[in-house]
């Protein structure tokens, strides 16, 4: 079949790989109908992220219609269309009974190798790596699911079009998963930093949640407006103006109630000197990580606010004030999206027309064009803000 796969840092091809084939009786095949790229794609293309080799297949955002089931599951039959979650979650262990599916204890094949980086395993990804299991993603025509009783959501075959139900699989969740960490009352002010697809969809779960206020941060102008687009929404352009002095200007002094981190490791550095020092020490491998905008949400933060964190780390974060979070008493919450938990409260506000997630597509190619598309969107040429390939 035809995969798109990594090769190294902005080397990605597509490559004709074998046709996955049920390895566990608890797998599923997935012939792929749509696939996206991710701001979280971007780390493994730009190299942030260890443990990649050449020719795997890369994809977490992926859905489609089921082809062949193993001996085991019961809640799929070939035909069925389906949303699959970026991850791949066992739904016995004590973190999925808990609903921490991201978290899951038995899915990653290299737990060892993640152990020793991180203390415990995370959950396998598709596409993500081999300390995230070494799974092959669904850039590709089918995808291989393991656990496949547990993780995909079934969809109407006659049902709402894929650009509207994709999301579900990764960034639709993501967002709301961020805006729901902030533990969010009535008329609160949230700042989101990353007006990408991440923080288009925070901003817009922070507005169902109650915030009265969301302040967007980004220097991207198509990605301000479309984050304007909500009329609640203030804008500021991190290479026009000083954030935290705006921050401060736009909520009298007192800072906003909860920070969004919707950047994560690449943060831009804006001009400013700790983010010119992250990106001279990532560039010279002294740090893992680019963490600026993370130590910028801790030092607008109200006091005794929640700064949230969906943007991935991948390492070490250097100089990040501590001091600063724990004197002003912020609780902070991170973490990969625990996806199957929001897929199907999701789905019913999508049906029911309280959001359509399709607003972030810019480009729909086919997945013979992904090499273009992956420095399009990294690049932000052409106005891109989300990709879908068409195997
Ligand atoms: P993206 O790359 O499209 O968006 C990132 C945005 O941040 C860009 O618009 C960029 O201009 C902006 N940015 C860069 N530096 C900035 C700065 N200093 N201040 C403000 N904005 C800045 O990516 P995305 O798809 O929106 O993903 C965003 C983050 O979320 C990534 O780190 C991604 O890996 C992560 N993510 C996490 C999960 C999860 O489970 N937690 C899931 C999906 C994505
Ligand atoms: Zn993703």
């Amino acid at each position: 079949m035809k995969a798109l796969c990594w090769y190294g840092s902005g080397d990605v091809r597509v490559d004709s790989v074998p046709d996955p084939v049920i390895e566990d009786p608890k797998d599923a095949i997935v012939q792929i109908t749509s696939t996206a790229i991710c701001g979280s794609d971007l780390h493994l293309y730009d190299g942030y992220m260890p443990t990649m080799e050449k020719g795997d297949v890369l994809g977490h955002e992926n859905m489609g219609r089921v082809v062949e089931v193993g001996s085991e599951i019961k809640n799929l039959k070939p035909g069925d269309r389906v949303v699959v979650p970026f991850n791949i979650s066992c739904g016995e262990c004590f973190f999925c009974r808990n609903e921490l599916f991201s978290l899951c204890d038995r899915s990653n094949p290299n737990a060892e190798m993640a152990k020793k980086a991180m203390g415990h395993s995370p959950a396998g990804l598709f596409g993500y790596s081999h300390l995230m299991g070494g799974f092959s993603g669904g850039q590709a025509e089918y995808l291989r699911v393991p656990y496949a009783d547990v993780g995909p959501l079934k969809l109407r075959n006659d049902g709402l079009p894929d650009e509207m139900l994709l999301f579900l699989s990764d960034i639709f969740p993501t967002g709301y998963m961020a805006a729901e960490n902030c533990q969010i009352t009535e008329g609160d002010t949230v700042a989101v930093w990353g007006c990408g697809p991440v923080g288009q969809f925070a901003i817009k779960s922070a507005r169902m949640m109650g915030a009265g206020r969301v302040l967007a941060i980004d220097n991207v102008p198509e990605r301000l407006e479309l984050a304007c687009s909500n009329d609640l929404c203030e804008t500021i352009n991190f290479d026009e103006q000083d954030v935290h002095e705006c921050l401060m200007e736009l909520t009298g002094g007192r800072g906003p109630d909860s920070c969004i981190d919707a950047v994560g490791c690449e943060a831009h550095a804006g001009g400013t000197l700790d983010g010119t020092l992250d990106v001279i020490k990532t560039s010279t491998f002294l740090a893992t990580d680019r963490p600026h905008v993370l130590r910028q949400a801790i030092m607008a933060c109200r006091k005794g606010g929640t700064v949230s964190i969906p943007g991935v780390y991948i390492g070490f974060g250097d100089n990040i004030p501590i001091g600063a979070a724990m004197n002003k008493g912020l609780t902070i919450k991170q973490g990969k999206t625990h996806t199957h938990k929001y897929m199907r409260p999701l789905l019913e506000k999508i049906e029911r027309g309280d959001i359509d997630p399709s607003f972030v597509v810019t480009h729909e190619m086919p997945l013979d064009d992904a090499p273009e598309a992956y420095e399009m969107f990294k690049n932000k040429e052409d106005n891109c803000i989300k990709v879908i390939l068409k195997p």
